[in-house]
């Protein structure tokens, strides 16, 4: 089952803390389920306290804690990190992942400023919220890993609403301008980047088809739907010391679409 860990030998992140929010549902479940079978501590930082306990219990309640966030407030998002080190002594690896994708694409002339905020508080300031708090505990220790989920959003433009876009764009800025500045304390900085995945926040703007999953008439790769479990393999990469000379990158997960 999901709760039993890989031999010793091949767990990539032994020894490691993790925090990831929106780890309660989505690619934030899928990636807390990888690192947790990979050998890492895991805390989860989501709003949704049910969710996210419920998992922990289904891990390991020893090596998983989950802890009440919202990304949009510094308290919250200070807590969170504060809640990794004083449970498990240390964070290794801060996962940004927490997101809402807001209206459906709309003509900018409906499109409103409430939209257009909201989404740039949750996918924008939450990644910059988290990164100055996982920076201000891991310049100390001299290392440390950052990952964010952007999207295919951060290097195309019409594919969600305005303020999406310009939010995933701003991630995949913030972080090449915090892995020039955290790169002299060792730490990386990365995001990945996902094409639509079957998730919650996904079935609220795409309609799935006879199969449950999202549309795949996008999709460049023939036979292969992508699956929350593939944006959760990069983000081990991107966690693991197999990136270690990896940072200020865009890992796209998208079969080719952006390529096309
Ligand atoms: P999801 O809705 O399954 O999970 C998102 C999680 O974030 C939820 O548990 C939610 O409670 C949490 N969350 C939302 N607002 C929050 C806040 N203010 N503070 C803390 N937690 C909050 O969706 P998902 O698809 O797994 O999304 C994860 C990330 O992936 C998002 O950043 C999203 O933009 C990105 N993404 C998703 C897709 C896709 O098609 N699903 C594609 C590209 C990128």
């Amino acid at each position: 089952g999901s709760s039993s860990v890989l031999p010793p030998e091949t767990r990539r992140l032994e020894g490691k803390v993790a925090l990831i929010t929106g780890g309660a549902s989505g690619i934030g479940a899928s990636t807390a389920r990888l690192f947790f079978k990979n050998g890492a501590k895991v805390v989860i930082a989501d709003l949704q306290d049910e969710m996210g306990q419920s998992l922990c219990k289904e891990l390991n309640p020893e090596c998983t804690t989950f802890v009440h966030c919202d990304v949009t407030k510094e308290t919250d998002v200070e807590n969170a990190v504060n809640c990794a080190v004083s449970t498990y002594g240390k964070l290794d690896i801060m996962y940004n992942n927490a997101g809402i994708i807001g209206v459906k694409k709309t003509s900018i002339l409906d499109n409103t400023q409430d939209d257009f905020e909201q989404v740039i508080k949750v996918n924008m300031l939450g990644p910059f919220l988290g990164t100055k708090h996982a920076a201000r505990v891991m310049i100390p220790a001299r290392k440390g890993c950052i990952i964010n989920t952007a999207s295919i959003c951060s290097v195309i433009g019409g594919a969600l609403s305005h303020g999406y876009t310009s939010a995933k764009h701003g991630v995949y800025g913030l972080v090449k301008n915090t892995a020039v500045e955290l790169g002299k304390y060792g730490i990386r900085v990365n995001c990945v980047s996902p094409y639509v995945v079957p998730t919650p926040a996904a079935w609220d703007i795409f309609e799935p088809d006879a199969n449950g999953v999202p549309p795949t008439i996008y999709s460049n790769l023939k036979g292969k739907n992508v699956v929350p479990e593939d944006i959760a393999d990069a983000a081990l990469f991107l966690a693991s010391d197999d990136s270690k000379y990896v940072s200020g990158h865009n890992l796209l997960v998208d079969g080719g679409y952006t390529a096309l």
